[in-house]
């Protein structure tokens, strides 16, 4: 089988990430044989320059007929003044619709290289962590009914899940569970909300009928927001609605102290998916060979394992990251205070290719 990959670098350091990590996966497919083709679409800035839209059709055309996608990241200052619609971030709300994909998945983990970078207290830091914040993306109080009252003065939002919405995004934390430690926490606020606990009987009833394997519990929110900085080393996958998920994802990267090691997905119910480093397009340090390229690369490693089912070439990538970080490379984002000795993203990913090559 040939993966059909679609690359769409985006604007600022997009371009130079996304290059990164498809040569990563070329090097992947050299060692282990598997064949990928890569095709190259635009959105973003570049996109509505060249075609005035954000999201040509060519490129949600050329996305639906791949097996996943690659993207790097959209927007910038020279598009800061263009109308609300025309926004290059419209071009990833644009391809989650065109593509279906209704759950987020963001990995945060300490590579143990970079345990100092971590905010946590030293002693929770060295027992290390590694979750799986699964979110429910296109449901929830961020789509619901909302308005003002007459005089302006009073305003309402309202959350609502159905059995189905729920079903669907716990499936993927399952059998995401499935493919790590084979733990899901579900978080909600089912002391106060309907919604909550219809999510908590769903999400039960799904666990006990069809993934009776994995370990199931629940977490009041609140609760979940403390765990994870007091004891992340608990969790492996966490399961929540779109506000809470959106709330506990930005937490828990942040905690790990690097925006340039990491990586996610969207995901919807097929294998395609949509894999990007949670960062934005970095217009200050764009085209200088600085940005670090490692959270791109660990999107691809999402790729191969999530969307392709090649867990030994995703391995392969992950433990490469995690030896040239043992071996003490670092681009600038991650240097040590102090440190002086720092190399480019260009040298950074030969680093990664060189172990992929070797180990
Ligand atoms: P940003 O993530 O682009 O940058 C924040 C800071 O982190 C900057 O100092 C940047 O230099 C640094 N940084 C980011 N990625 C890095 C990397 N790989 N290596 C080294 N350093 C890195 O966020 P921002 O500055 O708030 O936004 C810049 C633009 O990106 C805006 O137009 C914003 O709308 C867009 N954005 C896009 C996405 C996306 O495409 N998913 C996400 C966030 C922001």
């Amino acid at each position: 089988m040939i993966y059909k990959i679609a690359i769409v670098p985006g604007d600022g350091i997009g371009p130079e990430v996304t290059g990164a990590a498809s040569d990563v996966l070329k090097a992947v497919s050299e060692r282990f044989g598997c064949e990928f083709e890569f095709n190259e679409y635009l959105a973003g800035g570049c996109a509505l320059d060249k075609y005035g839209v954000p999201l040509p059709q060519e490129t949600i055309d050329g996305c639906l007929a791949s097996d996943s996608v690659l993207l790097g990241a959209v927007g910038g200052p020279k598009w800061d003044a263009v109308p609300n619609h025309m926004r290059p971030e419209k071009a990833l709300l644009g391809l989650r619709k065109e593509l279906g994909l209704f759950t987020n998945l963001r990995p945060a983990s300490i590579q143990p290289a970079l345990a100092d970078a971590c905010v946590l207290r030293p002693d929770i830091a060295a027992k290390g962590f590694d979750l799986m914040i699964v979110r429910e993306l296109t449901g929830g109080i961020y789509f619901g009914d909302r308005g003002r009252n007459e005089a302006g003065d009073a305003a309402y939002d309202t959350e609502s899940y159905s059995v189905a919405e729920i079903e669907r995004v716990a499936r993927r934390a399952f059998e995401t569970a499935r493919k790590r430690r084979g733990h899901v926490t579900s978080v909600d606020k089912a002391n106060v909300l309907e919604t909550s606990r219809l999510w908590r009987e769903s999400v039960h009833r799904l666990g006990e009928t069809e993934y009776p394997d994995v370990r199931l519990d629940d977490m009041y929110v609140d609760n979940a927001a403390m765990q994870i900085i007091r004891d992340p080393s608990f969790f492996d996958v966490i399961v929540t609605s779109n506000m809470f998920g959106d709330i506990l994802s930005d937490e828990a990267s942040q905690v790990t102290g690097s925006i340039g090691l990491l990586a996610s997905a969207s995901l919807g119910s097929s294998s395609r998916g949509m894999y990007e480093p949670i960062h934005g397009s970095a217009p200050d340090i764009a085209g200088k060979d600085i940005a670090n390229p490692i959270a791109a690369i660990l999107s691809a490693a999402m790729m191969l394992r999530y969307s392709f089912n090649l867990a030994e070439e995703a391995d392969a990538v992950e433990k490469a990251v995690a030896d040239v970080l043992a071996d003490g490379l670092r681009t600038a984002d991650i240097k040590a205070p102090g440190q002086t000795d720092f190399i480019k993203g260009s040298e950074m990913k030969k680093a990664v290719l060189e172990k992929i090559g070797r180990n």
